[in-house]
């Protein structure tokens, strides 16, 4: 169809992009089920059920400077992070969440028509991203386990492929990629960006120390789950240093706001904090999973985050996630191609998790 009026005016590719569906506010969902916000249980954005360091809200709190533009180089908050990885400062930019880094490194990668491939099912960003920058989306389905297959891979990629994304631990699926792999999917040459958004919660696994030797690597890390502060928007790069120089040239000078930087550092700062909440989630995240496995219409699968992928044996996921809205306990659902009938359930407190398996319970004595 041929664009007229303004929509002329437009990239064309872009008017046949699928709408992003975001989140629903928590207001929004509030209003809608008549369940006051802090009665409210979210399940569904893998965020920290513990919030942020208290640190980090006194620092925010005595931060004097809002009227003041941030510093472009986020210099404090990369020194912090170069100890905090174990790697010089040089090898690290920070984003506006980890989301920013994706779309960073793409718009630095993608001429229109290059080639980016995903390994499915996982997290939207990477095609939706790919697509905004005019590149093509390869898709290889991972193994029945979601393990990705790098022979696979190797048999997709052509003369314009430039880049494979692997998300470690994977989103919605939960599982970590072994190094070998990631290895393996390396010596392609391509450009591999490996996101370890719940790195923390993966006891320790990462391959941001092949950065140095790799010059084809970039990792990338976020503040939005493990930190307690998805609101504020940090995500950052361990990015070969070939490849850094350039990040800094095309990105947004003020990128990461001054609030962001104060809130990071603090976080930084406070591991004892981290190391208390992770701790809790993980115990919390054996509890869940023995409740879910001890519910007969529900099939857990492994985890090395802070979150649950399950699927549905019986009965219909998303009207299991409908019941739940009713009672303000949130989680995702999937019903597509490759995710059939499943549901991601972030763990939560011990309430939480009560609640819910609760929930759960009545929910499959109906299905009897
Ligand atoms: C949550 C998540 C992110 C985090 O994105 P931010 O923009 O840093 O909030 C990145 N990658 C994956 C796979 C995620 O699940």
């Amino acid at each position: 169809m041929k664009a007229t009026g303004v929509s002329a005016l437009l990239r064309q590719d872009l008017l046949e992009a699928e709408e992003y569906v975001p989140i629903v506010p928590l207001e929004v969902l509030s209003e809608q089920v008549g369940i006051p916000m802090e009665r409210l249980i979210k399940l569904d954005g893998n965020e920290n059920p513990y919030g942020c360091s208290p640190r980090v809200n006194r620092a925010l709190q005595a931060f004097a400077w809002l009227h003041i533009y941030p510093d472009p180089g986020h210099s404090e908050l990369r020194r912090r992070l170069a100890s905090y990885v174990g790697l010089d400062a040089g090898h690290i930019i920070a984003g506006n969440g980890s989301d920013e880094l994706i779309d960073l490194v793409l718009r630095l990668v993608l001429a229109p028509g290059d080639g980016v491939v995903n390994c499915v099912p996982t997290f939207g960003m990477y095609s939706f991203n790919t697509a905004i920058c005019g590149g093509r989306v390869i898709e290889v389905p991972r193994t029945a386990d979601f393990a990705i297959d790098a022979r696979a891979v190797k048999q997709a990629i052509d003369a314009r492929s430039k880049l494979i994304f692997v998300a470690s631990p994977n989103n919605p699926t939960a599982n970590l990629t072994p190094r070998e792999t990631i290895i393996e999917l390396l010596d392609t040459g391509l450009i591999v960006f490996v996101d370890e958004a719940y790195y923390e919660f993966a006891g320790g696994a990462t391959v941001a120390d092949l950065v140095p030797h790799y010059d084809n690597l970039i990792v990338a890390r976020t503040f939005s789950k493990w930190a307690g502060l998805a609101g504020l928007r940090v995500g950052y790069g361990i990015v070969p240093k070939p490849i850094v120089k350039h990040l800094w040239k095309i990105k947004p000078p003020y990128n990461v706001n001054a609030a962001a930087q104060v809130a990071a550092v603090e976080a930084l700062a406070d591991l004892e904090f981290r190391d208390r909440t992770v701790k809790a989630i993980l115990a919390e995240r054996d509890n869940l999973m023995a409740g879910l496995t001890a519910l007969d219409f529900l099939q857990p699968c492994p985890t090395d985050a802070n979150f649950i992928f399950c699927y549905v044996r019986r009965g219909s996921a998303r009207a299991i996630k409908e019941e739940l809205d009713k009672q303000g306990i949130f989680i995702r659902y999937f019903d597509k191609p490759l995710l059939r009938n499943a549901l991601r359930i972030s763990v939560g407190k011990p309430e939480h998790t009560a609640a819910l398996l609760d929930a759960l319970t009545k929910i499959g004595r109906e299905l009897e």
